[in-house]
């Protein structure tokens, strides 16, 4: 699937993006429209309920080295973020801490970057009192650039690099914020290829291999520029690149990057110094 075919579907047959994705996915997978829907419907709730269960937790993950992010933020308040974006933020980071402490969550596109989908669906129902089948319409749209990037490039940090992860899940939260706050299919388009090109080379580089640092926070980072995409397509802003043309620029750069910086904990932050110092106490106490 190509962004510019479903530009072309809804221009031919005047439905609602979100519907065009849903016939589209109905094809590839050959689901009936009510099972794929169910589904669909299943895993935004499953999204929306461990936002609210989690949100602004202490959580006690593998090495300690995350687990009181979410919390820290949710008690402290400089006044530098919206009510909205706070609550993305929060979401964003009790989420991708809640991965990290074995918790439940729904990888969006992955379990690395799960906070960042659910950052700006969850602040769409708690800042803004979004009704679940708008939110729906929204995360259908979201889940069809995922899907784009998934067909055409990749989103696997171990073959792409953090973009592939972090950058599209950006990707789709804009994408789906903007379609739930009104924005046309020109503006679903500049928020998706704007947020990836925002994150484009960013680099895997885990400490120790586990899915804590940088990765819980990024998750917090990346949503905000998701929610800032979505304000600047929102104003009829565009992105000079074509959304397709932006996910094969992401997938030229993922295979430019050394293997060091695509999950093998060999490069990056990963082998800092303290990093080091870090995993050799934690590999100590693990032993
Ligand atoms: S740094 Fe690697 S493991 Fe962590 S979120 Fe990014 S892609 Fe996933």
């Amino acid at each position: 699937m190509l962004f510019k075919d479903l530009k072309n579907l809804v221009k031919e047959t005047h439905l609602p993006l979100h519907e065009v994705i849903l016939s589209y996915e109905m094809l590839e997978s050959a689901e009936d429209p009510e099972t794929l829907k169910n589904s669909l419907s299943s895993l935004l709730r499953a999204i929306l309920e461990i936002s609210e269960r989690v949100y602004g937790k202490t959580f006690k993950t593998l090495t300690g080295l995350t687990g009181n992010n979410a919390s820290k933020l949710s008690k402290n308040d400089h006044g530098l973020l919206s009510e909205f974006m706070r609550c993305a933020v929060i979401t964003a980071l009790s989420m991708s801490e809640n991965n990290a402490s074995m918790g439940k969550i729904v990888a969006c596109p992955t379990a690395g970057a799960c906070g960042i989908v659910p950052g700006v669906f969850y602040a769409l129902k708690k800042i803004k009192g979004f009704d679940f089948d708008t939110l729906l319409k929204g995360f259908i749209v979201s889940g069809g650039i995922g899907e784009i990037i998934a067909s055409k490039a990749t989103i696997s940090g171990a073959v792409g690099g953090c973009q592939a992860e972090i950058g599209t899940a950006a990707a789709m939260a804009s994408a789906g914020l903007t379609y739930c706050l009104g924005g046309n299919i020109e503006a679903v388009e500049a928020a998706a290829s704007i947020s990836l090109k925002s994150l484009m080379g960013l680099v895997c580089d885990p400490v120790g291999g586990f899915v804590e640092v940088p990765c819980v926070k990024r998750n917090g980072t990346a949503v905000t520029v998701a929610i800032t995409s979505s304000e600047i397509a929102l104003s009829g802003i565009k992105s000079v690149i074509p959304f397709d043309e932006v996910v094969d620029a992401m997938k030229k750069v993922g295979k430019s990057l050394p293997e060091t910086l695509k999950e093998t904990a060999l490069g990056g932050v990963a082998v800092t110094p303290t990093a080091k110092k870090i995993l050799k106490r934690i590999l100590g106490k693990l032993t």
